[in-house]
């Protein structure tokens, strides 16, 4: 594999438990491998995603949270944040951002991945879950350009938290996804940390699914697997080097 470009730090912010490890788990856990810090963040615990006869959303949510606390040991996390937003009902409003803005502070990622709020639905057959669109909303507009402003949602620096601009972001999209991350080392552990939610799974095993999707990703390029996202570069290398120190340089694409 070449030249990959590995951040010093990233945090992913989803809605759901599953979320990442559907998406962008072969990346972070790539990165994880190389040094990188991880975080992730899960605006709501899953709390209506477990159909069960007697299930309560408290109970819900708790299994969900186990269940992601392992897959992101599995995939070489530093922390697992969970906002508890109420699933089934996330909207991306300005008090979600502002607890995305405070995350992004507190951490101050190089790299933040999202979702891709324009996705509504893919074929004929699928429409995208509105708490994944709010998500990515939120997520974005915490980036950029709240996370910056330092006069902005002022208040957290009572916290002792100042303001950051991230260096990149990387939307998870199918695509619209300009640059691509081999995860032919990693798509083991990615369906590992899938299977970790085992609430989830029920008799599917997830492994032919995820390996046609990665293939798919990866087609006409110079690898097996991979995962595909639109990079957007909010601080050039030598502003970002001046305040953070020398940085990565391989190639986002490899
Ligand atoms: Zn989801």
């Amino acid at each position: 594999m070449g030249n990959i470009y590995v951040p010093k730090s990233a945090m992913a912010i989803t809605a759901h438990p599953d979320d990442i490890e559907f998406s962008c788990a072969g990346t972070l856990a790539r990165w994880a491998k190389a040094g990188c810090r991880t975080s992730f963040v899960l605006c709501t615990s899953g709390d209506v995603g477990i159909a069960e006869e007697n299930m309560t959303r408290a109970r819900a949510a708790e299994i969900r949270e186990a269940e992601s606390q392992d897959a992101a040991r599995i995939l070489g996390a530093a922390e697992i944040i969970f906002l508890r937003e109420p699933d089934g009902m996330l909207v991306a409003t300005l008090e979600l951002r502002k607890r995305i803005v405070r995350e992004i502070r507190r951490f101050k990622p190089e790299v933040v991945i999202c979702g891709d709020p324009t996705i509504v639905w893919a074929g004929n057959d699928y429409i995208n879950h509105p708490d994944h669109r709010a998500a990515a909303t939120a997520a974005l507009d915490a980036v950029f350009p709240a996370a910056g402003q330092p006069n902005l949602f002022e208040e957290l620096e009572l916290e002792g938290i100042s303001a950051h601009k991230p260096r990149k972001v990387f939307v998870t999209s199918w695509s619209g996804a300009d640059q691509f991350i081999n995860i032919e080392e990693t798509i083991e552990l990615k369906i590992e940390a899938l299977k970790a939610h085992k609430s989830q799974m029920g008799e599917w095993d997830p492994a032919p699914s995820i390996k046609e999707w990665a293939a798919e990703s990866a087609k006409g390029k110079e690898m097996q697997y991979a995962e595909g996202y639109r990079v957007v570069t909010l601080v050039d290398d030598e502003t970002w080097e001046k305040k953070n120190g020398a940085v990565s340089k391989g190639s986002s694409s490899s």
